[in-house]
């Protein structure tokens, strides 16, 4: 293996991290890591863009070399609420080492990974590391509610011309090439209210909801629509919610549920099920509406491209074993950004971090996220100066 150039040591590797985990970037203010990074960036003279969106968020485009083939990088920068404060062992904003594992929120979703794409991007633009092509970074804001951010970095043309894209989203040691898609639906069942002495004189919200839901479940849970990857579609009720008073035929019903789609049972299935089957209930009386919040698509790739062989092979001679693909269970920034790619598409999400995600008590082994570092630098390098 060769001795990654790297424009850090690891102290201030370390420090970097430490200053964006300071940041309370909680789905909001994203605009101070991109700010951070975009002076960061100008240290190193490379100018980088951010893309506002509001007063306290915006994604950041950063760009060095030129021509083909583009690698982009990707990475969000919010992270999820610290949680019950009690349950952390230490302080979720202020990075803390303890035994080699380096505890703070976004530690492993995902500060580490975008730290170690960044580091990676200067390094390789301070040592003249790159004879042609292009490496771009798209850091997002609001990843982990919407993911408008990506959407912003889709419509404004980012993607067009990329040929392979890196997410560093946790994964630890081995790529995701697939990820399900994911659906948020509200129902709201309007009724009459009434006595409950006389029913009859009102229309019950609860009862065709329930009705609804309990159908949903049925056949959607029960589909025989598998993929080989990412497995079935699952539906789930998260919130229900009825009625005021126990005397009182409830006017008011309302219920959400989740839906994790696959290809075989897309995100546009499923509405058109959920409309036919509201419009059931309705046909019998019922008034209940659907409201489709929030619809990411599913994401497969075949894995077969020379950037994950790359990827894998690089990463095995870092970490000394075999780097396998896998399916990733959350939704990733991928399903905005490469929507119109096909199946061949070169996409690796690949990045420093464990299961601990959205958990109390996040954290990022140090040895991986400064191992992560020197992969991407020889990554990079190596896929565009093939
Ligand atoms: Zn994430």
């Amino acid at each position: 293996m060769d001795i990654v150039k790297n424009s850090f040591t690891d102290d201030e590797e370390l420090k970097i991290l430490q200053d964006l985990i300071a940041i309370h970037s909680v789905n909001d203010h994203e605009m101070e890591v991109a700010l951070y990074l975009q002076k960061l960036l100008k240290k190193h003279d490379i100018s980088a863009k951010i893309l506002r969106f509001s007063e306290t968020r915006g994604d950041l485009i950063a760009e060095i070399g030129s021509g083909k083939p583009v690698l982009g990088l990707s990475g969000h920068m919010d992270v999820v609420a610290a949680g019950d404060l009690s349950q952390w062992k230490t302080d979720p904003f202020t990075l803390t080492n303890i035994d080699g594992k380096l505890y703070g929120r976004g530690t492993t979703d995902m500060k580490s990974g975008l730290t170690a794409m960044v580091i990676a991007l200067i390094s390789i633009h301070d040592h003249h590391l790159l004879k042609h092509g292009t490496l771009r970074l798209m850091a997002s804001f609001g990843e982990e509610i919407g993911e408008q951010g990506s959407q912003l970095l889709k419509n404004k043309g980012y993607m067009r011309d990329v040929d392979a894209l890196l997410i560093g989203e946790p994964t630890g040691y081995q790529i995701a090439i697939a990820h399900k898609g994911s659906m948020d639906v509200r129902f709201t069942s309007h009724g009459i209210e009434a006595h409950s002495s006389r029913p009859q004189n009102g229309y019950n919200a609860i009862n065709p909801l329930m009705k609804l839901l309990i159908e949903a479940n049925r056949f959607f849970n029960h589909s025989s629509k598998t993929n080989s990857q990412l497995g079935k579609l699952t539906f789930s009720t998260t919130i229900f919610n009825g009625g005021d008073q126990v005397n009182s035929i409830p006017a008011l019903a309302q219920a959400e549920a989740n839906i994790r789609t696959i290809p075989e049972f897309n995100n546009a299935e499923v509405e058109k099920n959920l409309k036919e089957m509201i419009a059931k209930q309705n046909k019998a009386g019922a008034k209940v509406d659907l409201d489709v919040y929030m619809s990411e698509p599913s994401i497969e790739t075949n894995g077969q491209s020379k950037f994950i062989k790359l990827a894998q092979k690089i990463g095995a001679e870092f970490v000394g074993k075999a780097i396998p693909t896998f399916a990733l269970n959350p939704v990733t920034d991928a399903s905005n950004l490469i929507i119109d790619k096909g199946p061949d598409f070169p996409l690796a999400i690949f990045g420093p971090g464990n299961d601990t995600p959205h958990q109390v008590n996040e954290y990022v082994d140090q040895e991986m996220y400064l191992k992560f570092i020197d992969i991407y630098i020889a990554l990079f390098t190596a896929y565009l100066n093939n």
